[in-house]
């Protein structure tokens, strides 16, 4: 029989708050304690007489943990088997399992010390960089390389249980279509079975890897054939870095109206929903391109992405677009506290495209490579966005 969920129909805010905090500190405590008990059970070798012939076996199946979850603990009780300090850390909420896995490999007798007090409330990321910066792995080559086309369900279905007669044309054609930058060929790839990665090799250092479709490989092949006499090699790292500096540089005057060279503006209309431009320009650099929500306990959102102009004082309530009057908010919280001032928010919100943002104009940066990524990533990650309201203004 399924347990209901329970009511928390007469629980407040507050006490759901904080008996939510109550039992993420009861969950890390118990973490804590795991790990010590599953590095002593690692000492004794307990888990032969259960019957596993690992301490993994033994977490999977008797303890029933997840892999991933048995994999993290077992690294971390070793680890805490060497360095004890992780156990009260762990509780304390100072590390976490992920970034304790990690750092172990790199943790001495001599750093740890310092290691961990480096790693204290850093995020996996972070971490991922000081650990590129304790191992620093060279440069990786730039490749570009045909992925085998996957098979057709009904052909594969038509050809299962039938014994491979080796690869098919396609696939052969595949294998021999691998080369790098530079001409050199390299071993065929496997077929795409991990999404794109993004890590640090060493500072300042990464290393990228993504698929791309033909159209956007034409396009490289082309930015490559123009750019030849400034990159000989056609290095599809510094072709993207070209890319990425224009694609930003043409987003920020898009959004936020960025420019070296800014014209005076007319101020701010009194009334009206558009934001000049050298508003918009303030705004943004004030707030520092991040959303400026504070809870009441001083925390900062920290959301970069999806950004709106948010009015203080609402729009439909006299509001007008000054820079006194508007800070960056995340879709989120812009939001939030628009339900919080004027009560329910319509589901569907209308976006404004044109004159919040100025005169639509056409950008300078027209290649197609621009438009395939300000359509994907100005509309799901970085774009600010205003949002009109389906309310009407309050006459004054
Ligand atoms: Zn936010």
């Amino acid at each position: 029989m399924m347990t209901p969920l329970p009511s928390f129909d007469h629980v407040s805010d507050q006490d759901l708050l904080r008996e939510v905090t109550h039992l993420a500190a009861c969950e890390r405590e118990a973490t804590s304690r795991l790990i010590a008990c599953l590095a002593e059970v690692d000492a004794r070798r307990l888990y032969l007489g259960e019957g596993c012939a690992s301490l993994f076996t033994y977490c999977v199946h008797v303890l029933r943990l997840s892999e991933h979850a048995a994999y993290d603990r077992i690294e971390v009780a070793r680890a805490a088997r060497r360095f004890p300090v992780i156990l009260a850390q762990l509780a304390a909420g100072a590390v976490t399992l992920t970034t304790i896995r990690l750092l172990a490999p790199h943790l001495t007798p001599e750093n740890h010390p310092v290691l961990l007090a480096e790693a204290r409330h850093r995020s996996r990321r972070e971490v991922e960089q000081i650990v590129a910066r304790l191992h620093p792995q060279p440069d990786v080559l730039s490749v570009v390389r045909k992925l085998p086309t996957p098979p057709r369900p009904d052909l594969a279905a038509a050809t299962a249980g039938q014994v491979s007669q080796g690869p098919t044309t396609d696939q052969s054609e595949t294998r021999r279509d691998t080369v790098t930058s530079t001409g050199r060929s390299v071993p065929p790839a496997p077929a795409p079975t991990r999404p794109s990665v993004v890590a640090p090799l060493a500072p300042a250092r990464y290393k990228v890897s993504f698929t791309i479709s033909a159209d956007t490989y034409a396009k490289l092949q082309e930015g490559q054939a123009l750019l030849r006499h400034l990159i000989p090699d056609g290095d599809p790292a510094a072709i993207f870095d070209r890319a990425l500096t224009l694609l930003v540089a043409d987003c920020a005057r898009t959004k936020h109206a960025a420019t070296d060279r800014p014209k005076p503006g007319r101020g701010t209309r009194l009334g009206s929903r558009h934001i000049p431009a050298a508003v918009r320009r303030t705004v943004w650099d004030r707030d520092g391109g991040q959303c400026a929500f504070v809870s009441a306990g001083g925390r900062r959102c920290a959301e970069r992405g999806f950004l709106e102009f948010h009015h203080r004082t609402p729009y439909a309530k006299g509001g007008d677009a000054t820079v006194e009057n508007l800070e960056l908010r995340c879709r989120r919280h812009n939001g939030y506290e628009a339900e919080r001032d004027l009560g329910s928010w319509p589901a569907t919100r209308v976006r404004e495209t044109g004159p919040v943002f100025g005169t639509p104009r056409t950008t300078r940066f027209e290649t197609s490579l621009a438009h395939d990524l300000r359509q994907s990533v100005g509309a799901r990650s970085s774009g600010v966005v205003h949002t009109r309201r389906s309310t009407t203004r309050a006459s004054p």
